[in-house]
Protein backbone atom coordinates (compact mmCIF):
# COMPACT_ATOMS: atom_id res chain seq x y z
CA UNK A 1 0.00 0.00 0.00
CA UNK A 2 1.86 3.63 -1.06
CA UNK A 3 0.66 6.92 -1.23
CA UNK A 4 1.56 8.50 -4.47
CA UNK A 5 3.58 12.17 -4.09
CA UNK A 6 5.58 14.57 -6.01
CA UNK A 7 8.36 12.29 -5.97
CA UNK A 8 6.85 9.67 -6.93
CA UNK A 9 4.62 6.34 -4.81
CA UNK A 10 6.09 6.33 -1.28
CA UNK A 11 5.27 2.93 0.38
CA UNK A 12 4.05 2.74 3.52
CA UNK A 13 3.00 -0.79 4.12
CA UNK A 14 5.34 -3.44 2.85
CA UNK A 15 4.67 -6.97 2.98
CA UNK A 16 2.44 -7.26 5.92
CA UNK A 17 1.20 -10.55 6.58
CA UNK A 18 -1.38 -11.33 9.28
CA UNK A 19 -4.59 -13.97 9.45
CA UNK A 20 -7.49 -12.95 11.68
CA UNK A 21 -9.59 -16.27 13.01
CA UNK A 22 -13.38 -16.05 13.66
CA UNK A 23 -13.94 -14.40 16.93
CA UNK A 24 -10.33 -13.72 17.48
CA UNK A 25 -8.88 -10.26 19.02
CA UNK A 26 -5.72 -9.17 17.06
CA UNK A 27 -4.18 -6.07 18.04
CA UNK A 28 -2.38 -3.85 15.63
CA UNK A 29 0.65 -1.87 17.59
CA UNK A 30 3.49 0.62 16.81
CA UNK A 31 4.51 4.38 16.89
CA UNK A 32 2.14 7.06 15.32
CA UNK A 33 3.22 7.18 10.92
CA UNK A 34 4.05 3.32 10.67
CA UNK A 35 1.18 2.32 8.97
CA UNK A 36 -1.59 0.88 11.14
CA UNK A 37 -4.43 3.43 10.03
CA UNK A 38 -3.62 2.39 6.28
CA UNK A 39 -3.53 -1.21 6.82
CA UNK A 40 -7.27 -0.85 8.96
CA UNK A 41 -8.56 1.15 5.79
CA UNK A 42 -7.19 -1.41 3.21
CA UNK A 43 -9.09 -4.33 5.04
CA UNK A 44 -12.94 -3.18 3.62
CA UNK A 45 -11.22 -1.07 1.28
CA UNK A 46 -12.01 2.59 2.09
CA UNK A 47 -8.33 3.65 1.46
CA UNK A 48 -8.80 6.96 -0.46
CA UNK A 49 -6.50 8.79 -2.59
CA UNK A 50 -3.61 9.72 -2.59
CA UNK A 51 -3.45 6.25 -1.41
CA UNK A 52 -3.08 3.37 -3.40
CA UNK A 53 -2.96 -0.33 -3.29
CA UNK A 54 -0.07 -1.43 -4.84
CA UNK A 55 -0.55 -5.26 -4.53
CA UNK A 56 -1.70 -8.16 -2.15
CA UNK A 57 -4.66 -9.73 -0.99
CA UNK A 58 -7.69 -9.26 1.61
CA UNK A 59 -8.79 -12.58 2.02
CA UNK A 60 -12.22 -12.90 3.89
CA UNK A 61 -13.90 -16.43 3.91
CA UNK A 62 -11.61 -17.42 0.90
CA UNK A 63 -12.47 -14.15 -1.47
CA UNK A 64 -10.16 -11.85 -2.63
CA UNK A 65 -11.43 -8.27 -1.31
CA UNK A 66 -9.18 -6.73 -3.46
CA UNK A 67 -10.43 -8.13 -6.66
CA UNK A 68 -14.23 -7.35 -6.03
CA UNK A 69 -15.90 -5.07 -7.88
CA UNK A 70 -17.56 -1.72 -6.53
CA UNK A 71 -20.76 -2.95 -5.86
CA UNK A 72 -19.53 -6.42 -4.32
CA UNK A 73 -17.27 -4.46 -1.75
CA UNK A 74 -20.32 -2.65 -0.79
CA UNK A 75 -21.76 -5.16 -0.09
CA UNK A 76 -19.16 -6.27 2.72
CA UNK A 77 -18.66 -2.93 4.03
CA UNK A 78 -20.78 -2.63 7.40
CA UNK A 79 -22.97 -5.93 6.57
CA UNK A 80 -19.24 -8.21 6.78
CA UNK A 81 -16.32 -5.79 7.91
CA UNK A 82 -17.06 -2.46 10.09
CA UNK A 83 -15.00 0.22 10.97
CA UNK A 84 -15.11 2.39 14.16
CA UNK A 85 -12.43 5.43 14.38
CA UNK A 86 -10.71 7.26 16.46
CA UNK A 87 -12.92 10.35 16.25
CA UNK A 88 -16.20 9.61 16.05
CA UNK A 89 -17.46 12.49 14.57
CA UNK A 90 -16.35 11.88 11.18
CA UNK A 91 -18.37 8.62 11.17
CA UNK A 92 -21.52 10.81 12.20
CA UNK A 93 -23.38 12.82 10.85
CA UNK A 94 -23.60 15.96 12.98
CA UNK A 95 -27.17 16.97 11.05
CA UNK A 96 -29.31 13.94 11.91
CA UNK A 97 -29.91 12.03 14.96
CA UNK A 98 -28.24 9.19 16.36
CA UNK A 99 -32.04 7.38 15.23
CA UNK A 100 -32.15 8.47 11.96
CA UNK A 101 -28.36 7.26 11.34
CA UNK A 102 -28.77 4.07 12.76
CA UNK A 103 -32.10 3.65 11.12
CA UNK A 104 -30.22 4.44 7.93
CA UNK A 105 -27.69 1.84 7.93
CA UNK A 106 -30.40 -0.90 9.45
CA UNK A 107 -32.77 -0.33 6.58
CA UNK A 108 -29.93 0.62 3.41
CA UNK A 109 -28.65 -3.10 4.01
CA UNK A 110 -32.06 -5.29 5.75
CA UNK A 111 -35.26 -5.18 4.37
CA UNK A 112 -37.39 -4.10 7.60
CA UNK A 113 -40.25 -1.28 8.39
CA UNK A 114 -38.76 1.24 9.85
CA UNK A 115 -40.82 0.55 13.09
CA UNK A 116 -39.05 -2.41 13.17
CA UNK A 117 -35.09 -0.41 12.61
CA UNK A 118 -35.89 1.46 15.33
CA UNK A 119 -36.74 -0.75 17.89
CA UNK A 120 -33.09 -2.41 16.63
CA UNK A 121 -31.96 0.92 16.84
CA UNK A 122 -33.28 1.18 20.45
CA UNK A 123 -31.70 -2.19 21.41
CA UNK A 124 -27.86 -1.38 20.07
CA UNK A 125 -28.19 2.02 22.11
CA UNK A 126 -29.19 -0.15 25.41
CA UNK A 127 -26.52 -2.70 24.55
CA UNK A 128 -23.52 -0.22 24.22
CA UNK A 129 -24.20 1.40 27.00
CA UNK A 130 -25.93 4.72 25.63
CA UNK A 131 -29.57 3.99 26.48
CA UNK A 132 -32.36 4.13 24.20
CA UNK A 133 -33.67 7.22 25.37
CA UNK A 134 -30.63 8.97 23.83
CA UNK A 135 -31.98 7.91 20.85
CA UNK A 136 -33.19 11.58 19.83
CA UNK A 137 -29.96 13.08 20.27
CA UNK A 138 -27.92 14.46 17.82
CA UNK A 139 -24.24 14.00 17.98
CA UNK A 140 -23.54 17.19 19.17
CA UNK A 141 -25.42 16.58 22.36
CA UNK A 142 -23.32 13.76 23.54
CA UNK A 143 -19.88 13.48 25.04
CA UNK A 144 -17.12 12.56 23.36
CA UNK A 145 -17.59 8.77 24.90
CA UNK A 146 -21.23 8.39 24.10
CA UNK A 147 -20.43 9.57 20.48
CA UNK A 148 -17.77 6.97 20.45
CA UNK A 149 -20.04 4.49 22.04
CA UNK A 150 -22.65 5.70 19.52
CA UNK A 151 -20.11 4.44 16.63
CA UNK A 152 -19.49 1.41 17.91
CA UNK A 153 -23.74 0.64 17.78
CA UNK A 154 -23.80 1.93 14.27
CA UNK A 155 -20.94 -0.70 13.36
CA UNK A 156 -22.65 -3.46 15.16
CA UNK A 157 -26.36 -2.82 13.66
CA UNK A 158 -25.56 -5.72 10.90
CA UNK A 159 -23.89 -7.88 12.88
CA UNK A 160 -20.30 -8.39 11.00
CA UNK A 161 -17.91 -10.70 11.64
CA UNK A 162 -15.34 -8.31 11.57
CA UNK A 163 -15.03 -4.91 13.75
CA UNK A 164 -11.66 -2.89 12.91
CA UNK A 165 -11.09 -0.46 15.31
CA UNK A 166 -8.53 2.16 14.67
CA UNK A 167 -7.59 4.02 18.25
CA UNK A 168 -11.13 3.85 18.69
CA UNK A 169 -10.72 5.24 22.58
CA UNK A 170 -7.46 7.40 22.21
CA UNK A 171 -9.21 10.76 22.43
CA UNK A 172 -11.41 9.91 25.59
CA UNK A 173 -9.87 10.04 29.34
CA UNK A 174 -8.54 7.02 30.97
CA UNK A 175 -11.77 6.13 32.89
CA UNK A 176 -14.30 6.44 30.26
CA UNK A 177 -11.81 4.26 27.22
CA UNK A 178 -11.55 1.82 29.98
CA UNK A 179 -15.57 1.31 30.47
CA UNK A 180 -15.80 1.45 26.28
CA UNK A 181 -13.40 -1.64 25.95
CA UNK A 182 -14.61 -3.48 28.90
CA UNK A 183 -18.22 -3.20 27.55
CA UNK A 184 -16.45 -3.56 23.47
CA UNK A 185 -15.00 -7.06 24.79
CA UNK A 186 -17.95 -8.11 26.45
CA UNK A 187 -20.00 -6.99 23.06
CA UNK A 188 -16.90 -9.52 21.55
CA UNK A 189 -18.31 -12.71 23.63
CA UNK A 190 -21.49 -12.21 23.32
CA UNK A 191 -21.52 -11.68 19.31
CA UNK A 192 -18.26 -13.32 18.53
CA UNK A 193 -17.55 -10.76 15.71
CA UNK A 194 -13.42 -10.76 15.22
CA UNK A 195 -11.08 -7.38 15.77
CA UNK A 196 -8.57 -5.77 14.43
CA UNK A 197 -7.70 -3.22 17.01
CA UNK A 198 -5.30 -0.53 16.56
CA UNK A 199 -3.61 1.06 18.93
CA UNK A 200 0.30 2.89 20.13
CA UNK A 201 -0.64 1.85 23.61
CA UNK A 202 0.65 -1.99 23.94
CA UNK A 203 -0.30 -2.02 27.77
CA UNK A 204 -4.12 -1.62 26.71
CA UNK A 205 -3.76 -3.79 24.04
CA UNK A 206 -2.56 -7.05 26.28
CA UNK A 207 -5.17 -6.73 28.39
CA UNK A 208 -8.38 -6.40 25.79
CA UNK A 209 -6.40 -8.94 22.38
CA UNK A 210 -5.67 -12.77 21.95
CA UNK A 211 -2.46 -12.08 19.60
CA UNK A 212 -0.30 -8.66 19.16
CA UNK A 213 1.36 -7.64 16.21
CA UNK A 214 4.05 -5.18 16.35
CA UNK A 215 4.37 -3.03 12.84
CA UNK A 216 7.35 -0.67 11.82
CA UNK A 217 7.92 1.86 9.28
CA UNK A 218 5.19 -0.20 7.16
CA UNK A 219 7.47 -3.66 8.28
CA UNK A 220 5.79 -6.77 10.65
CA UNK A 221 8.80 -7.05 13.13
CA UNK A 222 7.27 -8.93 15.69
CA UNK A 223 3.84 -11.28 16.29
CA UNK A 224 2.61 -13.44 19.11
CA UNK A 225 -0.10 -14.03 21.67
CA UNK A 226 -0.84 -10.80 24.14
CA UNK A 227 0.93 -11.93 27.21
CA UNK A 228 4.08 -13.80 25.54
CA UNK A 229 4.93 -10.84 23.86
CA UNK A 230 4.44 -8.77 26.75
CA UNK A 231 6.63 -11.24 28.66
CA UNK A 232 8.83 -12.33 26.29
CA UNK A 233 9.21 -9.22 23.84
CA UNK A 234 12.22 -10.60 21.23
CA UNK A 235 12.22 -7.68 18.78
CA UNK A 236 14.63 -4.52 20.45
CA UNK A 237 12.00 -1.75 19.11
CA UNK A 238 8.58 -3.62 21.03
CA UNK A 239 10.94 -3.37 23.80
CA UNK A 240 11.36 -0.20 23.36
CA UNK A 241 7.63 0.34 23.04
CA UNK A 242 6.94 -1.44 26.18
CA UNK A 243 9.54 1.00 27.99
CA UNK A 244 8.26 4.03 26.53
CA UNK A 245 4.53 3.13 27.48
CA UNK A 246 2.37 4.08 31.01
CA UNK A 247 2.13 1.17 32.75
CA UNK A 248 -1.09 -0.76 33.78
CA UNK A 249 -2.70 2.03 36.04
CA UNK A 250 -1.97 5.09 33.27
CA UNK A 251 0.80 5.97 35.04
CA UNK A 252 4.34 6.61 33.05
CA UNK A 253 7.18 5.90 35.70
CA UNK A 254 10.58 7.96 35.67
CA UNK A 255 12.10 5.57 33.35
CA UNK A 256 10.02 5.48 30.61
CA UNK A 257 10.91 8.12 28.37
CA UNK A 258 10.21 7.92 24.93
CA UNK A 259 11.73 5.57 22.31
CA UNK A 260 14.55 7.73 21.21
CA UNK A 261 14.84 8.70 17.36
CA UNK A 262 12.27 9.14 14.82
CA UNK A 263 11.45 6.10 12.02
CA UNK A 264 12.88 6.34 8.61
CA UNK A 265 11.84 8.35 5.67
CA UNK A 266 9.74 5.61 4.13
CA UNK A 267 9.91 7.50 0.83
CA UNK A 268 13.70 6.34 0.97
CA UNK A 269 13.58 3.27 3.29
CA UNK A 270 17.29 2.43 4.84
CA UNK A 271 18.75 -1.27 3.22
CA UNK A 272 18.43 -4.31 5.87
CA UNK A 273 16.18 -4.01 9.08
CA UNK A 274 14.43 -0.49 9.17
CA UNK A 275 14.73 -0.27 12.69
CA UNK A 276 18.66 -0.66 13.08
CA UNK A 277 19.51 3.09 13.20
CA UNK A 278 17.31 2.81 16.32
CA UNK A 279 18.54 0.20 18.08
CA UNK A 280 21.22 -0.47 20.23
CA UNK A 281 21.80 -3.95 19.64
CA UNK A 282 22.01 -3.89 16.14
CA UNK A 283 25.16 -5.54 14.06
CA UNK A 284 26.60 -5.15 11.01
CA UNK A 285 24.29 -7.36 9.55
CA UNK A 286 21.19 -4.99 10.19
CA UNK A 287 22.31 -2.45 7.70
CA UNK A 288 22.52 -4.66 5.10
CA UNK A 289 20.01 -8.05 4.76
CA UNK A 290 16.29 -7.95 5.73
CA UNK A 291 15.43 -10.13 8.80
CA UNK A 292 12.46 -12.44 8.81
CA UNK A 293 9.83 -13.94 10.22
CA UNK A 294 10.98 -16.77 12.46
CA UNK A 295 10.58 -17.69 16.55
CA UNK A 296 13.34 -16.32 18.57
CA UNK A 297 15.24 -19.28 20.65
CA UNK A 298 12.97 -20.59 23.06
CA UNK A 299 9.72 -19.24 21.77
CA UNK A 300 6.65 -21.06 20.54
CA UNK A 301 5.97 -21.28 17.08
CA UNK A 302 3.28 -18.64 17.56
CA UNK A 303 5.70 -16.34 18.22
CA UNK A 304 8.17 -14.47 15.53
CA UNK A 305 9.98 -11.72 15.01
CA UNK A 306 12.12 -10.26 12.14
CA UNK A 307 15.47 -9.56 14.14
CA UNK A 308 18.93 -10.60 13.23
CA UNK A 309 20.17 -10.96 17.33
CA UNK A 310 18.03 -14.42 16.13
CA UNK A 311 19.09 -16.88 13.95
CA UNK A 312 17.86 -16.42 10.82
CA UNK A 313 18.81 -19.38 8.96
CA UNK A 314 14.61 -21.18 8.64
CA UNK A 315 12.20 -20.82 6.52
CA UNK A 316 10.11 -17.45 7.15
CA UNK A 317 6.91 -18.18 9.55
CA UNK A 318 3.83 -16.21 9.26
CA UNK A 319 1.90 -16.37 12.50
P1 LIG B 1 -0.53 5.21 11.63
O1 LIG B 1 -1.98 4.95 11.55
O2 LIG B 1 0.27 4.03 12.10
O3 LIG B 1 -0.19 6.43 12.41
P2 LIG B 1 -0.75 5.73 8.79
O4 LIG B 1 -1.21 4.44 8.21
O5 LIG B 1 -1.77 6.79 8.95
O6 LIG B 1 0.03 5.46 10.14
O7 LIG B 1 0.42 6.32 7.87
C1 LIG B 1 1.52 5.54 7.45
C2 LIG B 1 2.41 6.33 6.54
O8 LIG B 1 1.70 6.56 5.33
C3 LIG B 1 2.78 7.71 7.03
O9 LIG B 1 4.01 7.69 7.72
C4 LIG B 1 2.91 8.53 5.77
O10 LIG B 1 4.20 8.34 5.22
C5 LIG B 1 1.95 7.85 4.82
N1 LIG B 1 0.65 8.56 4.67
C6 LIG B 1 -0.47 8.37 5.41
N2 LIG B 1 -1.48 9.14 4.98
C7 LIG B 1 -0.99 9.83 3.93
C8 LIG B 1 -1.56 10.79 3.03
N3 LIG B 1 -2.83 11.19 3.12
N4 LIG B 1 -0.74 11.28 2.06
C9 LIG B 1 0.54 10.87 1.95
N5 LIG B 1 1.11 9.98 2.75
C10 LIG B 1 0.37 9.46 3.73
MG1 LIG C 1 -3.54 5.94 12.51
Amino acid sequence: MAYESRDGLVTAVDRVSFALRPGEILGLAGESGCGKSTIALALPRLLRSPAVITGGEVLFDGTDLLALDDAAIRAVRWRDIALVFQNAMNALNPVLRISAQLVDVIRHHDKVSAEQARERAGGLLDLVGIGRDRLRAYPHQLSGGMRQRAAIAIALALRPRLVVLDEPTTALDVVVQREILDELKSLQRELGFAVLFVSHDLELLAEFTDRIAIIYAGRLVESAPALPLLDGAAHPYTRGLLAASPDLHGRRSATRGGLPGTPPDLSAPPPGCRFADRCEKALAVCGTAEPVMLPPPGAAATHVTACHLYPQDAQEVHA
